[in-house]
């Protein structure tokens, strides 16, 4: 039975980016496959009044089941609404959507934007597969994200060993054809804890690795050939080093991972940058509170004592995100 996200209280992406890139912040797109992550990120995002983006991967939707994680979106507008927040903003999106197939299932269950991913078809199979997503998701007011250019990374399904960057020449062609409602660039992100090599770094006087900055004239370039257009970054997780150490003092075992610093991130964020996903973040949140709180108490064993540190955890990286990084707090009144 199909379901419109309007009955579900979610909203689309349109006119929050439209003001996202107007007011030079980012809206947080966090996801989500947990009951725990999805409270986190609800109780963020109602304490600061920022508008947010539930992200659902076909890996996470396969993980959770489809028909949970729909009554869960719901929830989570009426959670927070309980929480006191009278209009929450809240969207429920699809991660890298890979086939037509996949994409028209979330419309009907329930999504209010989905993301194509056809970035590492040939251009013109991208566009073909992309419009027609946007054919299908349109009808129903739902927004769709596309993709161009290749991030490097593991994410789910996706994986690619080298990033091209997206190409400033093709993005008026693409966004004309396929009349996406935003798009997705490669600009030197990567999915995953993993981002670079220690070879691709260079090192601090600490000794501490540091990323190649993000190709910022790559971005500039794209934006003076779609002035306004609504921007994505994906893989854009800090990787905290607090809880990398946190993780491999208690057991854990994470050499050399590294994310993108969030200076860069606020920079992209005052940019035609309207959506920020960040994953690898909630991940490392979780489980180095996990692991610490079993590490100091080694006779727990009910979940709660030890989600419940986990859950604390993330909302608290969620909000350093949401007011320290993207600037989307106050957005949602
Ligand atoms: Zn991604």
């Amino acid at each position: 039975m199909k379901v419109s996200f309007k009955e579900l209280g979610l909203v689309n992406t349109r006119a929050m980016f439209a003001k996202a890139v107007k007011g030079g912040y980012a809206i947080p797109a966090f996801n989500f496959n947990n009951m725990e992550q999805l409270q986190a990120i609800i109780q963020a995002a109602a304490e600061t009044k920022s508008p947010v983006i539930l992200q659902v991967s076909k890996g996470a939707r396969n993980y959770a089941n489809q028909t949970l994680l729909r009554y869960m979106a719901q929830g989570a507008v009426e959670y927070a609404k309980e929480l006191g927040w009278k209009k929450p903003q809240i969207v429920l999106h699809l991660d890298h959507g890979d086939s037509y197939e996949l994409c028209k299932s979330c419309v009907d269950f329930g999504f209010s934007s989905v993301m194509i991913d056809a970035s590492s078809l040939p251009y013109e199979e991208n566009v073909k597969l992309t419009r027609k997503v946007v054919n299908y998701a349109h009808k129903y007011d739902v927004t769709v994200e596309a993709e161009l250019g290749v991030l490097a990374g593991v994410e789910d399904e996706v994986s690619s060993a080298v990033s091209h960057y997206t190409k400033p020449e093709e993005v008026i062609d693409f966004v004309k054809k396929t009349k996406c409602d935003s798009l997705a660039i490669s600009i030197g992100t990567s999915h995953g804890a993993y981002k670079f090599t220690p070879e691709q770094c260079t090192r601090d006087e600490n000794g501490k690795l540091v990323p190649p900055p993000l190709a910022f004239n790559v971005l500039k370039a794209i934006e003076k050939k779609l002035p306004g257009f609504p921007i994505v970054l994906h893989g854009s997780s800090s990787v905290p080093q607090e809880y990398v150490d946190m993780c491999n003092k208690y057991g854990g075992k994470l050499p050399n991972a590294i994310g993108i610093p969030e200076e860069q991130l606020r920079k992209a964020a005052k940019s035609a940058v309207c959506k920020i996903n960040i994953d690898s973040d909630s991940r490392l949140a979780m489980t180095a509170a996990v692991r610490r709180h079993l590490a100091e108490n080694p006779g727990h064993f009910d979940p709660r004592q030890y989600l419940k540190p986990a859950r604390e955890e993330m909302k608290k990286m969620y909000i350093h995100k949401i007011i320290n990084v993207l600037g989307s707090n106050g957005k949602a009144r």
